[in-house]
């Protein structure tokens, strides 16, 4: 079967992507390549993959069910770790797979110390640390009681790392929060030790932090956006492009590129003469006898509607509006530029096609964090294809 549009998933750009960041938090960091959210629209299970083939062994997810999908994809020597959500009937299962995870309260600490024991296996765990995102956390007296609990039961779980997350570090704006939440988590790890818990390792940094506070990366950077090339922001961006400029150098390639393209083909085309609307409605109307070809994605498939007579896509490498409103299935094109586009001519949607691109970024909007929001709602049926 063939489908109406496709993703193509470039091994060499997430090669590229990984040995930049790799360079930029040293080799005594660790690399963890975050999958939540079905890997950022890309496909859990086939970006797993591809990221164990590149040379990735450490794996964060944000549940059980992610957890789950990503464990059958990793090879014997690769590690996964769930930030978020496990119901405590899962934890079993998470804690026989050798899965650490996030304890951010003293119910899920009690609760996975005592099926650890009922398993006679350790629980693996990552402490995590209220720091200022006030969302998940310990702190205060609820940190102490916590450190309390391991201690007593030091034979049923492991103390990995501590960690926290921050609350915005793509922004300036946030500056002095992100700062805070630096000091604040030096200062529970601290208190934590003094009462007689070994720390063996901290891990702080999203993509915009290892990039921006470089104090940040610890032993581990918990890659997500940066990775399948994306900056977190247009700041995060500048700023790397200032860093270049005060080193003497010029701006350079953009060292972060795009895994992700997504296709499709030209369905038909038609000519349509002057005067007369195209599509649903009369928000386009042709200015001369123009060549408008249909294109089949919708909004059905993610192609938001509020594209219409807005968006653009590629064909021959050249850019094409869309001409009229977005509909569930198919978009009309403006084509007429391209003399000899035809039924069956590849279309790109999002991604690179000769020398222009439509980024993420300028798929709908410029607001913050859209590329996260974008990428994620990319149906998950849409095949994926690993390319060189
Ligand atoms: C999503 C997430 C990350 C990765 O964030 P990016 O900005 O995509 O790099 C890191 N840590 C936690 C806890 C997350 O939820």
């Amino acid at each position: 079967m063939h489908y109406s549009s496709y993703i193509e998933l470039s091994q060499k750009a997430l090669e590229k992507n990984i040995r930049f960041l790799r360079k930029r938090i040293g080799k005594s960091s660790l690399f963890s390549s975050v999958v939540k959210g079905n890997a950022y629209g890309h496909n859990i299970g086939d970006f797993v993959p591809l990221a164990v083939r590149c040379g990735i062994r450490h794996f964060s997810v944000f549940s059980v069910e992610e957890a789950f999908a990503a464990h059958e994809h990793l090879s014997h020597d690769c590690h996964l770790m769930i930030m978020g959500y496990i119901d405590p009937e899962d934890l079993e299962w998470a804690i026989s797979k050798g899965i650490s995870f996030y304890v951010f309260d003293c119910g899920r600490l009690e609760a996975a110390v005592s099926r650890a024991r009922s398993m006679g296996m350790k629980a693996r765990i990552h402490l995590e640390l209220e720091t200022g995102l006030n969302r998940t956390g310990l702190e205060g007296q609820e940190l102490e009681r916590a450190a309390e609990i391991i201690i007593r039961n030091r034979d049923w779980v492991t103390v990995e790392a501590a960690c926290t997350h921050f609350a915005g570090a793509e922004s300036i704006a946030n500056f002095w929060r992100i700062n805070n939440q630096i000091k604040r988590f030096s200062e529970a790890v601290s208190r934590l030790e003094r009462q007689g818990l070994s720390i063996p390792k901290k891990h702080t940094a999203c993509s915009a932090a290892a990039l921006r506070y470089p104090e940040t990366i610890m032993d581990m950077v918990r890659f997500g956006i940066a990775q399948y090339g994306y900056w977190p922001s247009m700041e995060t961006r500048i700023q790397y492009l200032l860093e270049r400029q005060e080193d003497g150098k010029g701006p350079g390639q953009n060292p972060l590129r795009a895994v992700l393209t997504w296709k499709s083909r030209i369905m038909s085309v038609r000519e349509v003469k002057t005067g007369e609307y195209v599509g649903y409605g009369t928000i386009y109307q042709t200015s001369r006898t123009q060549r408008i070809a249909t294109v089949p994605i919708g909004y059905s498939h993610g192609f938001a509607r509020s594209l219409s007579n807005l968006g653009y896509v590629l064909v021959h490498g050249r850019r094409c509006p869309v001409a009229g409103t977005v509909s569930m299935n198919a978009t009309t094109i403006d084509v007429s530029h391209v003399h000899d586009a035809r039924a069956g001519d590849e279309v790109v949607v999002v991604g690179r096609q000769g020398k222009n691109e439509i980024t993420i970024g300028s798929f709908s909007d410029m607001s913050r964090n859209l590329n996260y929001e974008v990428l994620v709602r990319i149906p998950s049926e849409i095949p994926r294809v690993i390319v060189d």
